[in-house]
């Protein structure tokens, strides 16, 4: 199918790219790596008269580290973050998002900061960065603001962009060592979405948990952290008793809706089975 027509822009700053979302609000939308949006245009599910293409836009790519933080550019392809030593090497859990999100052609052309205003609850972007200290930051024309992931997504596919806003950056903080991260999901075909996913970040003290996050994903309408679960784990030695309590709490944390992909109960079984692997692994990757 062919989208409805549209006007497109190319503009090449950020302050052009504002001044044409504040003109055409509403009926404009951002295109970066469009891997969400035309899909979306083609099914005629979204129909933006205004389409405002940011990739030749200065400055927005790239991805860097400024001190204690990751600062990952809103051009920053998928394929990007898979490619980066600095993520390799202190945030092996965004590798992983990278490499389990669709395939090669998507991974070349797809964005973080697109993943996160797409807000897909499905999504892997949403569920891994979840579990880190991870931020977003919002141009308009009136200024910029800085906000938690975790307030930034509202709702699925519901943000707090407003009209007239955008993504610039999205900012991840360096965990502490020793820790180690771990993501992990659970698909029906390969390159596809999510049936559940669960993201830990673990920082340990000996062998007690000093701090631990735990993320879930597709399983409620926004990305959930099993804060009961962390709460009990903290500074807990993991014995296969208190992680055998934390994996039910894990299940009681998800809020699944049955679909194509599963039924509820399936979706929280898989939730609490990908928490014990991610956990495992997240403690083998502890340097
Ligand atoms: C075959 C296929 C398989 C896929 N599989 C997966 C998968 O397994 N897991 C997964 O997580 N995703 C998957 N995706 C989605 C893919 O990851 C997208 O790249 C991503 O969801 C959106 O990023 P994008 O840069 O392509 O955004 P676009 O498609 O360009 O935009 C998506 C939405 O975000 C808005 N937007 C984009 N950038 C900004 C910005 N800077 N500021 C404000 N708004 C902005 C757009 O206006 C639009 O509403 C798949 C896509 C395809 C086509």
């Amino acid at each position: 199918m062919y989208p409805a027509a549209f006007e497109y822009f190319s503009p090449r700053t950020i302050d052009e790219a504002l001044d044409l979302l504040e003109r055409h609000g509403d009926e404009a939308k951002i295109l970066a790596g469009g891997q969400s949006l035309l899909p979306m245009m083609k099914l005629r599910i979204a129909s933006p008269r205004y389409l405002i293409d940011v990739n030749r836009v200065e400055g927005l790519g790239g991805l860097r580290r400024d001190g204690n933080r990751l600062v990952i550019g809103a051009l920053c392809r998928h394929a990007d973050i898979l490619a980066s030593p600095i993520v390799r090497e202190h945030l092996p859990i965004m590798s992983d998002a990278a490499n389990q999100t669709a395939d090669v052609q998507v991974r070349n052309r797809g964005t973080v900061a697109g993943s996160l205003a797409h807000a897909d609850p499905a999504g892997d972007w949403p569920a891994a960065l979840m579990a880190l200290d991870t931020t977003v930051t919002i141009a308009g024309r009136g200024g910029s603001r800085t906000v938690p992931l975790a307030d930034f997504i509202v709702d699925a596919y519901t943000t707090r962009l407003g009209a007239g806003e955008m993504v610039t950056q999205v900012s991840v903080g360096i965990p502490p060592r020793p820790g180690g991260g771990v993501y992990l999901k659970f698909e029906k075909r390969a390159g596809d979405f999510a049936v559940a996913s669960v993201g830990v970040q673990l920082a340990l003290d000996g062998d007690r948990c000093r701090s631990v996050a735990i993320s879930l994903g597709a399983v409620g309408a926004t990305p959930i952290r099993a804060r009961a679960a962390e709460s009990l784990l903290q500074g807990q030695t993991a014995s296969p008793d208190v992680l055998g309590k934390a994996q039910q709490l894990v299940r009681e944390a998800a809020e699944p809706f049955a679909d194509t992909r599963g039924s509820v109960e399936y979706k929280r079984h898989l939730a609490g089975v990908l928490f014990r692997r991610a956990f495992g692994k997240a403690t083998e990757r502890c340097t």
